[in-house]
């Protein structure tokens, strides 16, 4: 196999503070795999700007200006950083490339597990997916949160290794694959896990992010994760319908009960609180299945809309 042109995608959101860094580290890593002849001579960086308010455009015009293996584009408004990475794996597919890395523009990922990320690529592997070998950086509500998501995508079938996130390689071949997938809300790493790629794994080690805040919150972390799961799994949508015929069941007995009760034995049911607790706990059920089916709705209505993913408002190549 002949050594691969490497692209490196790295979403940014408001980054201004790390740009500059991280362009410069990940460059050595270019140079260095070039050096050691991993990589051809016209492998190259790619940032996707999500809509960034602050400097973070300004910068990577500058960066391109002083080096064309620095590439870029620029959304016109903020779509999320899944979008960000799917944009980037479009755009890195149309100018070239015969395998891509994504990474955090915060360089919280190792970039030196690069260099392991093409050695798998090399002994051909589609697929390299980047596992953190721990969570010290984040706080204890994202580790439990996050936690929670993984155990319930792969109690659903998604196989996702727990500590993934999206730095991981993809080679060319996984790239045209992906361009057959028309859905809008791609989940990248379900579908990278799922559609059956020769998959290897490389762990790195995670750091504290190199400046500014987390760009995720509360709200885009909740809607990544409904997003995940509609856009994967439709077994919420049969749990419903389980949960609806086993509540019927229930509600059968103790009918039945209450019948035999009163038939055989004069006891009328007179417990207020019973019919409280009863109405309370059915009512919530109902909201709660009529939101999960919601949400699936909501997904298709997305879907149906067929809009694009995201805008682009300028690219630098
Ligand atoms: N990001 C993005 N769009 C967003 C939010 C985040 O492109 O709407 C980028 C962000 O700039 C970073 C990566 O996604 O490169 C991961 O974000 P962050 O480091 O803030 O998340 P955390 O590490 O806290 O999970
Ligand atoms: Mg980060």
């Amino acid at each position: 196999m002949n050594i691969p042109r490497l692209a490196i995608i790295v979403p940014c959101y408001n980054e201004e503070l790390c740009i500059m860094s991280t362009a410069t580290r990940l460059l050595q890593v270019l140079e260095h795999l070039v050096k050691h002849n991993k990589i051809k001579r016209d492998s190259y960086i790619y940032f996707i700007d999500d809509g960034s308010k602050d400097r973070t455009w300004d910068i990577i015009e500058d960066l391109h200006s002083k080096n064309r293996l620095v590439k870029g584009q620029r959304f016109v408004k903020n779509f999320g950083n899944q979008k960000a990475i799917i944009a980037g794996l479009e755009a890195v597919k149309k100018i070239g490339c015969d395998c891509v890395v994504s990474i955090d523009a915060d360089l919280q990922q190792d970039e030196w597990a690069i260099e392991k990320f093409v050695d798998k690529y090399m002994q051909g592997f589609d697929v390299v997916s980047g596992i953190r070998n721990n969570r010290k950086t984040d706080s204890f509500f994202k580790r439990i949160t996050a936690l929670m998501f993984y155990k319930t995508m792969n109690l659903l079938g998604a196989n996702i290794p727990v500590n993934h996130s999206d730095y991981r390689l993809v080679s060319s071949h996984a790239l045209d694959v992906m361009a057959q997938f028309n859905e809008r809300a791609l989940f990248l790493r379900g579908f990278f896990n799922d559609v059956g790629f020769k998959t290897a794994y490389v762990n790195f080690d995670v750091k504290p992010r190199m400046a500014g805040k987390s760009k995720f919150n509360f709200m885009s972390l909740t809607t990544l994760a409904l997003n995940g799961i509609t856009s994967y799994s439709i077994v919420p949508l049969r749990l419903v319908s389980v949960i609806g015929f086993f509540m019927t069941f229930v509600s059968f007995v103790v009918g039945l009960i209450a019948i035999i009760n009163k038939v055989f034995y004069n006891q009328a049911q007179h417990d207020w609180m019973t019919s409280l607790i009863l109405s309370c706990f059915f009512s919530g059920l109902q909201l709660f299945c009529l939101g999960m089916i919601g949400e699936y709705v909501g997904q298709i209505y997305r879907e149906v809309k067929g809009r694009p993913r995201y805008i682009i408002d300028r690219e630098l190549k």
